[in-house]
């Protein structure tokens, strides 16, 4: 604001007067006369002779002005006098000073008055200017804090692309985010980020603010020739109004949605620059301001570290990959090595205490490999090694390991054994796996392995031991002959030779007329008749003598002979029951047991429909007994041979009801006629009321799903009323009979049973 001078304060109550004039006697107080000689009036000025104030008048108002003009007066001022110059600050006896130009002419007065008063004026006008300056401030003041609001939230955006960032490695998350986030935060209509490699070809392009149908319509992507080749080109910020009316726009595709305003940065760091960021249009139609390309400029920056950043991690991963690949795994097989071994043993150590089941360890050492590499060079050796690698890894489910410890060495370790059945199925299968010829390099090679197995916690439930047995036990199948299996354990080696046993004579058996059906009554307790029969297998074997079908029909399972031994259960049941029929013992239904083996075939409807035709016993009277853990495995598979066998018009039962799993609802879904309660539950229905409560409920549940309820393994009256109480109208146990041959069948069918 500039300086006050004398004209800023010029009063307004001056009266110009002759000197040979008088003052009028009615005058305003205050008033100022500015005395001019009398020659000199009319058109041309008269000369100024001084001022006279109301209080010059009041001491002789009779005078003329002539004679009442200060003949001292202070010296006129100029125009341009500053106020602050001006005596009459100073000088309280002068209350007026006339102010004169170059030429001494008169050009106004300035009065006490009249100067307060210009500087109550100025005083004034910088209260207004003060405030307008506060509410500047306090607008400038808002601004700054919307700028901050939008800081913070670059920031947050900039966290999310950190988020992201930790998340997943992909680049083009990153990049979607980013561009996303930086719209939304400049409000733009559309935005995309494009990232160039070395030779500045475009390697990713996101967008945002497009819609599926108007992408689809440009076909091509920008090419960045023109504006965007040059944000990268001279790596720097593009900001205009009016894309189309700068020089080097080559404007969009074709098909491409009309835009205007332009917001370009090159997404640098270092001089590097990694690619750009567009952003076109406001959605509220203003152009884009310097502080958003600002913030852009940032947000671009912020991305190019995070790229950094991003391909700085892949790298490391990938560094740290590969050793992690090198400190764990063999490199000639790729199989996991001792150390990744020893560590997934801890592990499943720990779990297999956890949900108390069994683990194996499994050493197993080629036999005569050094005669290999020695006569035919390590080269075949090595290639030998990973063939039987390749073959070890089929041998195991997805959760086993399958390591080389070194050598022809090799550790396979099953985690989470229930059955140890399933132990030497494995040993087995891992033996018959290197059975078959390596061909090497035009070179046939036979190889055989020897095995070692300790399990926990029976061996041990220490892992330096369970290794140690495994080894023991590895040595004991090399003085044993080589090529074949044995545990730590003396009584799972009796096992193993047991089922050995039984498995080569169970071949022979079938051929040599060991088998032998026997046959169960099955009887209605209000009548006292038999309504069926269950056929249950016997195997007297020469060798072996006596076996249980419990202890066989797993053998025969594992040993894939099951199938011809069924088979000839089938033909044989089939063809009694039709006998029985003709002499007479009429609607007498025949029950087989069906193994969980025969029911994955494929074939096992047709098989059944060919021994009916081929025997003539009447479908009708065919029972088949499916146990629970059949029904469980592959429900969807189960459910398609059950309707292909009630097709044929058979029953099914299930047998051994209650020891598994399966849920009412399930059971609703399947088509089956006959429920037999487990024995076990029968066995001590009388004296533990658990069993008495389970039997109860299973009984009842028949009942409401419509279904016949049989209990088997009946032993005494006590069990009989019990049933009978509950209202189970059929039972199968030896209260009737033991399973006895064909003839002893006809004989009670003739006496009847007595039922309470
Ligand atoms: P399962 O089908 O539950 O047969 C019932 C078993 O209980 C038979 O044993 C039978 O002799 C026995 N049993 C019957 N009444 C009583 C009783 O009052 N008290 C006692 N303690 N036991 C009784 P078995 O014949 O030794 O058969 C055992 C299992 O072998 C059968 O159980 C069945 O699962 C299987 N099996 C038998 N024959 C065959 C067959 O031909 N094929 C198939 N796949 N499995 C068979
Ligand atoms: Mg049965
Ligand atoms: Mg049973």
């Amino acid at each position: 604001m500039k300086e006050l001078l004398a004209a800023d304060a010029y009063a307004d109550n001056v009266i110009l007067v002759r000197a040979d004039s008088r003052p009028a006697p009615n005058r305003v107080a205050g008033t100022v006369y500015a005395v001019f000689s009398t020659e000199t009036l009319g058109d041309k000025e008269g000369e100024f002779q001084g001022l006279v104030t109301d209080m010059d008048i009041s001491f002789a108002p009779q005078r003329i002005f002539a004679d009442l003009v200060n003949p001292h007066p202070l010296a006129p001022i100029k125009a341009k006098t500053p106020l602050n110059q001006v005596e009459i600050f100073f000088n309280g006896f002068t209350e007026a000073l006339a102010v004169i130009d170059a030429d001494s002419h008169f050009v106004g007065v300035v009065t006490r008055t009249s100067v307060l008063k210009a500087l109550l004026k100025r005083e004034r006008e910088l209260l207004t200017r003060t405030q307008e300056l506060n509410l500047q401030i306090a607008e400038d003041h808002q601004k700054l804090a919307l700028w901050s609001v939008r800081l913070s939230e670059l920031h947050q955006a900039s966290r999310t692309l950190l988020n992201v960032l930790a998340h997943t490695q992909i680049e083009n998350d990153i990049l979607q985010s980013g561009i996303e986030a930086l719209c939304q935060l400049l409000q733009a209509r559309y935005g995309a980020v494009g990232i160039i490699d070395e030779n500045k070809k475009l390697t990713h392009f996101l967008h945002t603010g497009m819609s599926e149908t108007q992408i689809n319509g440009i076909g091509q992507l920008p090419e960045g020739r023109g504006l965007l080749g040059a944000v990268i080109h001279e790596n720097s910020a593009i900001r205009l109004d009016d894309l189309a009316t700068d020089s080097r726009s080559v404007g969009f595709p074709a098909n491409h949605p009309p835009m205007t305003s332009l917001l370009a940065v090159p997404i640098s760091n270092l001089g590097r620059v990694y690619g750009r960021i567009y952003l076109c249009d406001k959605i509220d139609g203003t152009p884009f301001l310097p502080e958003d390309e600002l913030l852009a400029m940032s947000f671009a920056t912020s991305l190019s570290l995070i790229l950094d950043n991003a391909r700085e991690i892949q790298e490391i991963k990938r560094g740290q990959q590969h050793l992690y690949q090198l400190a764990h795994f063999d490199p000639l097989t790729g199989l996991p090595n001792r150390e990744l071994a020893y560590d997934r043993i801890r592990q499943a150590l720990a779990n297999s205490h956890r949900q108390q089941n069994k683990l194996a360890i499994i050493f197993a050492d080629l036999d005569n490999f050094k005669h290999v590499n020695d006569s035919l060079g390590h080269a075949v050796g090595d290639e030998l090694l990973k063939a039987a690698a390749t073959r070890l890894t089929q041998c195991i489910r997805e959760s086993d390991t399958v390591a080389r410890l070194g050598g022809d060495e090799f550790l396979i370790l099953l985690p989470g054994i229930i059955d140890v059945q399933s132990i030497i199925v494995v040993a087995q299968k891992i033996k018959d796996a290197l059975q078959p010829i390596f061909k090497i390099n035009g070179q046939e090679i036979f190889i055989s392995i020897s095995i070692g197995i300790s399990v926990y916690p029976d061996d041990s439930v220490d892992i330096g031991e369970l290794l140690r047995d495994a080894d023991t036990a590895m040595y004991h199948a090399k003085n044993s002959g080589r090529n074949n299996f044995q545990f730590f354990t003396p009584q799972m080696n009796a096992v193993v030779q047991r089922q050995m046993s039984l498995i080569s004579v169970l071949g022979r058996s079938l051929e040599r007329d060991q088998f032998q059906l026997k046959y169960q009554p099955q009887v209605d307790l209000q009548t006292g008749k038999m309504v069926g029969v269950e056929a249950l297998l016997r195997w007297h074997s020469t060798e072996l003598g006596h076996v249980s079908p419990a202890e066989f029909i797993p053998v025969a399972e594992i040993s894939g002979l099951i199938i011809t031994i069924s088979d000839w259960v089938l033909m044989a049941a089939c063809t009694q029951g039709k006998q029985w029929l003709e002499q007479g013992l009429q609607n007498l239904r025949v029950a087989v047991n069906l193994s969980a083996v025969q029911f994955q075939q494929s074939q096992l409807a047709e098989k059944v429909k060919q021994v009916l035709s081929e025997t003539g016993f009447p479908a009708a009277l065919l029972e088949l007994e499916i146990t629970e853990n059949i029904m469980m495995s592959d429900k969807n598979a189960v459910l398609i041979v059950l309707n292909e066998l009630k097709v044929l018009g058979v029953q099914i039962s299930i047998d051994d009801f209650g020891t598994g799993y399966s849920s009412l609802s399930y059971l609703k879904r399947l088509p089956i006629d006959r429920v037999k309660i487990d024995q076990s539950f029968v066995r001590d229905v009388v004296t533990d009321t658990n069993d008495a409560a389970i039997v109860t409920a299973i009984i009842a549940m028949t009942h409401g799903l419509n279904l016949e309820v049989i209990a088997e393994g009946v032993e005494t009256k006590a069990q009989l009323e019990f049933l009978i109480n509950r209202q189970c109208y059929y039972a199968q146990g030896y209260y009737f009979s033991q399973p006895v041959a064909a003839e002893e069948i006809t004989r009670l069918w003739h006496g009847g049973f007595n039922t309470p």
